[in-house]
């Protein structure tokens, strides 16, 4: 059997980091998190795109992982068609700076009230960097809509909002590893283990 290779992410989000795990095993690769990430300060994201955000990250992350290993890093979020593309990469604050998954689902729902046009994607941005280079993004997306009420107690973030249209159901109420077969996030870590070969 032949040992999995590491690579490490920078995420503080239980979320991402289960996604993350879950396709680094499909592909042969364990993801850790950077060892003592929750005591390094967070990089300010000033960037105006999920690429200019997740670059930054990854780049600052990177300078600390052991032995110069590579670090992966994503800036994703949900970008609305009626909100045009709001929440964007305000997905995480969208209700403040300190907002709960749930703040943002009801401020979504408050500023969709009414709209019959809930075309929505996730969007996300992968950057891997070593030793302070930034060395490729790979960016993925995907379709669905908006229900009016959140449905399902799986995945995090807008999930129990996201109607996928194909699965009849919202990426709440879809197992991991079906999400992670059409989702935004898996289809970008699909690209990085490809370019990882
Ligand atoms: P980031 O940590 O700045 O990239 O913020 C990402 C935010 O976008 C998360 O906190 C979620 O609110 C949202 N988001 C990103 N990916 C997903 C997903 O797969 N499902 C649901 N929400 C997501």
């Amino acid at each position: 059997m032949t040992a999995k290779r590491r690579i490490y992410c920078a995420t503080t989000n239980p979320g991402k980091l289960r996604e993350f795990k879950l396709g680094g095993a499909v592909a042969g690769w364990e993801v850790e998190p950077v060892p003592g990430l929750a005591d390094l300060a967070a990089p300010e994201e000033t960037g105006s795109t999920f690429a200019e955000n997740a670059a930054i990250k990854a780049i600052a992350y990177s300078l600390h992982a052991p032995d110069g290993a590579m670090v992966l890093v994503d800036d994703s979020g949900l970008a609305v068609d009626a909100l045009e593309g709001a929440p964007g990469v305000w997905s995480a604050r969208y209700a403040g700076p300190d907002a709960t998954d749930e703040d943002n689902n009801r401020l979504v729902l408050e500023r969709m009230a009414g709209r019959s046009d809930r075309a929505a994607r996730f969007v996300c941005v992968i950057a891997l960097a070593q030793a302070g280079a930034l060395l490729q993004t790979f960016e993925a997306d995907v379709r669905g809509e908006l229900l009016t009420a959140p449905r399902g107690s799986g995945g995090f973030g807008y999930d129990p909002l996201f109607f996928y249209p194909p699965f009849g159901v919202t990426l709440a109420e879809a197992t991991a590893e079906q999400k992670l077969t059409v989702s935004h996030r898996g289809e970008a870590l699909l690209q990085l283990f490809a370019f990882l070969g």
